[in-house]
């Protein structure tokens, strides 16, 4: 086993954050995952799996091992006359996934074009853009258990899926790493465009939607207006999670800010966390090396040098501003390490 040591994680996460590991390996084959769970440096250091680094913000450095996900493979593993099933291993990158479908048109991950990261990490957060989340087309998650080295499937239902969380987010986090990923996707036409943005581009670009390829450039079309790219500016794509107020809360908030965007769902109502956080004065505001983006008030960017400890207490501010003047708790969607 090839466990290199103080090894430099600055390319491996999106903010750019200039951190060491203690422990450093590359997973590229799973006949190997029993023997380093098993292995004393596995067994005696704090653990960390590492996809493409674009949903964490080291505040430190590492003092234990990082694990980085390189397992790949795509395979069709079944089909019917609907329905088409999809291994997709776990060190893929999501956008070769979502590339590989969207050609072969299959239906069901094109709203989901572009979000940087492996396929491993997706199912974490749940992973959702554009009116979709990932658990609407995932069947089932391989992973393996950190202290036996076994390997276990989870269906969908026992993942506790939610807004950007499921079972390994929460209650099995860190227990378990997530080597492949199964999806159930439709050959038949499945077009998903109730999200306003989506709807408003194909209408007005008068695109005529026949294949998941014509939503999936659509998507990478607005997500490149408005969101900054990572190899040019550091950021972890929406650093907040939107929030889910009650009734009672969102007619406090109209009757000050009448044009207060709130979305109904499930009984529950969505405030954008980007609204708030602009009405707070935060959009592209710039504190040094770091600020809110001034086309996207929910992504915190890294101009360039700044530590992960500066991020971290910038997004206090921010939580501190927005909780003083709406008395709402903003919640990191980015996992602090
Ligand atoms: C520009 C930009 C846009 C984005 N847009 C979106 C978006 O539209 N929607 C969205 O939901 N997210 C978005 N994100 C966030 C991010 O891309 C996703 O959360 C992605 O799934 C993270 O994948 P990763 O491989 O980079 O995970 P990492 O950042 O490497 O890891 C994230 C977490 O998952 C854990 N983890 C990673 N791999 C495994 C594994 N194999 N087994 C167990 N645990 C693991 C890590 O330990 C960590 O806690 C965006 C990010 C950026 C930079």
């Amino acid at each position: 086993m090839d466990i290199l040591k103080n090894y430099n994680l600055t390319k491996l996460n999106t903010f750019g954050v200039s951190v060491f590991a203690k422990l450093f390996i590359e997973l590229d084959n799973e006949s190997k995952i029993k023997e380093l769970f098993l292995s004393s440096e596995f067994k005696n250091n704090e653990k960390l799996f590492l996809g493409g680094g674009s949903n964490i913000l080291f505040t430190k450095d590492f003092n234990g091992i990082v694990v980085l996900n390189k397992l790949k493979g795509i395979s069709i593993i079944e089909e019917n006359s609907k329905n088409v099933f999809i291994k997709s291993m776990g060190g893929e990158m999501w956008n070769d996934l979502v590339t590989f479908v969207v050609d072969h048109e299959y239906w069901g991950l094109e709203n989901l074009s572009s979000i940087p990261g492996t396929v491993g990490a997706a199912p974490v957060q749940n992973i959702g853009a554009y009116g979709v989340e990932i658990k609407d087309s995932l069947q089932s998650i391989e992973v393996y258990d950190i202290e036996t080295g076994e390997k276990k499937i989870f269906k969908k239902e026992e993942c506790e899926f939610g807004y950007r969380s499921s079972v390994f987010k929460n209650k099995l986090k860190g227990k378990y790493f997530i080597s492949s990923v199964t999806f159930k996707l439709n050959k038949k036409q499945n077009l998903n465009e109730g999200y306003e943005v989506l709807k408003k581009y194909l209408e007005d670009n008068k695109i005529e939607v026949k294949k998941p390829k014509d939503v999936s450039d659509a998507i990478v079309c607005i997500r490149k207006s408005k969101l900054p790219d990572p190899l040019l500016i550091g950021n972890a794509g929406s650093f907040f999670k939107n929030i889910y107020i009650d009734s009672k809360k969102a007619e406090e908030i109209k009757l000050k800010y009448q044009d207060v965007p709130l979305f109904e769902e499930d009984q529950n109502i969505k405030i954008p966390a980007g609204w708030l956080i602009e009405k707070c004065g935060w959009k592209g505001k710039r504190i040094g090396n770091i600020g809110m983006h001034d086309k996207q008030a929910l992504v915190l960017v890294n101009y360039g040098g700044a530590t992960g400890l500066e991020i971290k207490d910038f997004s206090e501010k921010v939580i501190a501003s927005v909780f003083s003047n709406f008395g709402l708790i903003l919640e990191r969607e980015v996992n602090l390490i």
